[in-house]
């Protein structure tokens, strides 16, 4: 539940206040105009309305609430988060944020050296260039643990030429 909570921090204010906005605005429209002047949905059963207005708003409101999300996570994963904000609002049936939890990147880990917020991309601290995972010898990028040769530069490694491996 607190990780729950937690992630819920991650939506901005802004979307909050949107998904409200939107909620109330869809709720009242239904009420107000489609009930009172569509003659289709004037003549539903009651029961049939209470539900429809209770359910695809709320339907709205989540779906601003998980655009809110993607801005704010893919921002603390070192994304492009602009860019994925708009995919998940452009692209249509919510592909747009299911494209998003495919291939975001892992969260930031901490520096143990200085503290410092690094995306796990990257094999080294930016602020104080610690070695935070095994990396190549030759070209110093981040190897897998399973090789023997560097993918990049096809340098061979040997263990002893490695780094240790990152205390974690
Ligand atoms: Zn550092
Ligand atoms: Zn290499």
């Amino acid at each position: 539940m607190s990780r729950m909570r937690e992630e819920m921090k991650v939506v901005p204010r802004a979307a909050w206040v949107t998904a409200g906005c939107v909620y109330l605005g869809l709720v009242l429209i239904l009420w107000f105009v489609a009930y009172r002047h569509e003659p289709g949905m004037g003549a539903w059963p009651e029961w049939l309305k209470v539900v429809f207005s209770a359910g695809v708003p709320l339907m709205m409101f989540l779906y601003v609430l998980f655009i809110g999300y993607v801005y704010g996570d893919a921002r603390r994963r070192g994304m492009r988060h602009v860019m994925w904000t708009l995919l998940a609002i452009l692209i249509p049936n919510a592909i747009g944020i299911i494209l998003y939890f495919i291939v975001r990147y892992p969260l930031p880990r901490g520096c143990p050296k200085c503290g410092a917020a690094v995306s796990a991309r990257f094999p080294f601290c930016p602020s104080c260039g610690t070695a935070l995972a095994q990396t190549c010898p030759q070209c110093h990028r981040r190897l897998e643990p399973a090789w023997s040769h560097c993918a990049h530069c096809g340098a061979s490694l040997q263990t002893a030429n490695l780094r240790p491996p990152a205390p974690c």
